[in-house]
C-alpha cells in the first residue's frame, strides 16, 4: 500500500492562516486525533538549530509550533512539551528558546518547554553497516505517549537536504551529535547513523515547515526561500519524499533517501507515495537550490586516499567578520581549530567536514569553501544538469 503524504499550501505566517492550514493538512491523515487519544503526553521536536529569530528560516517557525501544540490539546492531549537541542546550545538553553520564539509559542498553547539537556538519558542500539552502534538519546522520547516531529525544509552542504529523517539527530542532546560526526565521517556513513537512529525512535507524525525554508548553503546561514508549503505524513521518509518532489530534486540523488531505499525503509520513489491535500502541480516550487553531493561519497576509499589532498569542501572564514568568540572551536569533533589572533584558523589536514562550525557560528563567519579541482567537478555538475534539464523541456 502507497504511504499517504499530505501537503498544504500556507502562503504566510500568519496564526490563524497557520492554524487552519495544519488542520488541513492533517486531515486527509485522519486529523490530529488519529495521533493523539485523551489524556495522552504528547512531546513535539521542532527543529532549533540556531539562535536566531524565525524570519532566518534557520528554524522551525513559532506558528507551526503552537498551532500543532494547539491541535495537540484539541485531540485530547493531558501535557504537550516542546524540546530541542543543537550541538552550539552550550547552557544557553533559554537563550535559544526566547531567540527563536519557540518559549512564547509553546506558553501561549499551554505547552511546556523541555531541556533536552537535562532530561534523562537512555540508551538506543541499533546496527550501521553491521557495526552495533549505542546512541543516547532523551528519555522522554520513550516516556511520551505520542512524539511528533516538526521539521524544516532546509539545505545542508553533507546530506544535501536536512529534513524529517535527519531531525531525529536532535534527539541525542546538544554535543554528543558532533562525536557522532566524528565516527561516521562519509557522508553514506554518517546517512546511514541518522536513518538508523530515526528507525529507532517511536516518532508517529511527521510535520514539516516549509513555508519559508532555506536553501543554498543552509542549514543556518542558507538563503531564507519562500516555499508556502507544508507537509506531513506517518513516515519521515515520506514527508523527505514530498520535500524532494517540490523542489525537483531526484530522492536517489540524497544520500539519506538512498540509504533508506537500500534497506527498504519507506516509499523507495515517488510512484510509491499518494500525494493528497492540495494538488501537487499548485505546489512546485522553482529555483530552490540545493548543495551538489560531495563528490567523494561516489569515489571508492583507495582512490579516496589518493586524491584527499586536491578534492575537499571544508570551511573557510570570511574576511573580518570573525568575533573569536569560540564556538566553533569548541564543538570542532576533530580538533581542526584554533583561534588565533586573526580569528578561527581550520586545519585542513584534521578538517572532516562536517560543517559542525558552521551551523554554531553565531555572526555567519564561516562559509563553504571547495578546493580548486573540486570547484571544476562542482562546475562540471552543474553544467550537466542544466543540459539534461533543457534536454527534458524539449
Ligand atoms: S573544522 Fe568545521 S567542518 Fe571541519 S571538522 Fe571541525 S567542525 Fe567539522
Ligand atoms: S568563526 Fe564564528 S564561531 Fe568561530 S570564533 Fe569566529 S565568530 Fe566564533
Amino acid at each position: 500500500m502507497n504511504t499517504k503524504v499530505s501537503l498544504q499550501k500556507c502562503e504566510s505566517y500568519d496564526k490563524q492562516e497557520v492554524a487552519d492550514s495544519i488542520k488541513a493538512l492533517l486531515e486527509p491523515l485522519g486529523s490530529m486525533s488519529a495521533f493523539v487519544k485523551k489524556n495522552d503526553i504528547v512531546l513535539i521536536k521542532p527543529n532549533m538549530l540556531s539562535c536566531k529569530e524565525p524570519e532566518r528560516a534557520a528554524t522551525t517557525h513559532p506558528s507551526v509550533i503552537e498551532a500543532v501544540v494547539r491541535e495537540c490539546f484539541d485531540a485530547g492531549a493531558s501535557e504537550v512539551w516542546v524540546g530541542d537541542s543543537p550541538p552550539a546550545i552550550f547552557g544557553r538553553t533559554e537563550d535559544f528558546w526566547n531567540k527563536t520564539g519557540f518559549a512564547k509559542a509553546t506558553e501561549t498553547a499551554g505547552g511546556k518547554m523541555l531541556c533536552f539537556e537535562k532530561d534523562e538519558k537512555a540508551n538506543v542500539n541499533f546496527k550501521v553497516f553491521g557495526k552495533e552502534v549505542t546512541a543516547s538519546v532523551i528519555k522522554k522520547v520513550f516516556d511520551a505517549d505520542v512524539v511528533i516531529s516538526l521539521s524544516k525544509m532546509k539545505t545542508h552542504n553533507l546530506t544535501r537536504i536536512t529534513g524529517a529523517v535527519k531531525n531525529h539527530f536532535g534527539f541525542i542532546p546538544g554535543f554528543a551529535k558532533a562525536l557522532w560526526h566524528k565516527k561516521f565521517t562519509k557522508v553514506n556513513e554518517f546517512s546511514a547513523f541518522v536513518t538508523e537512529l530515526a528507525r529507532s525512535l517511536p516518532v508517529k507524525l511527521h510535520i514539516m515547515d516549509g513555508i519559508e525554508a532555506m536553501d543554498l548553503q543552509g542549514p543556518a546561514s542558507g538563503r531564507v526561500k519562500k516555499n508556502n508549503i507544508l507537509i506531513a505524513s506517518e513516515s519521515p521518509v515520506a514527508v523527505d519524499m514530498g520535500f524532494c518532489k517540490i523542489v525537483g530534486l531526484k530522492p536517489e540523488s540524497v544520500p539519506i533517501m538512498k540509504y533508506c531505499k537500500s534497506i527498504g525503509w519507506g516509499p523507495a520513489s515517488f510512484n510509491d507515495v499518494d500525494f493528497v491535500g492540495t494538488k501537487v502541480e499548485d505546489c512546485i516550487v522553482k529555483g530552490y537550490i540545493v548543495p551538489p553531493a560531495p563528490p567523494v561519497y561516489l569515489i571508492p576509499d583507495f582512490v579516496l586516499e589518493l586524491i584527499r589532498k586536491m578534492i575537499w569542501t571544508g570551511p573557510n572564514l570570511k574576511p573580518n567578520k570573525c568575533v573569536k568568540c569560540g564556538r566553533c572551536k569548541n564543538i570542532c569533533p576533530a580538533k581542526a581549530i584554533e583561534i588565533s589572533s586573526n580569528g578561527a584558523e581550520f586545519d585542513r589536514t584534521k578538517c572532516i567536514s562536517c560543517f559542525c562550525c558552521m551551523e554554531v557560528c553565531p555572526i555567519e563567519a564561516i562559509e563553504m569553501k571547495a578546493s580548486p579541482l573540486m570547484s571544476i567537478i562542482l562546475k562540471l555538475r552543474n553544467v550537466r544538469n542544466i543540459l539534461s534539464r533543457s534536454k527534458k523541456n524539449e
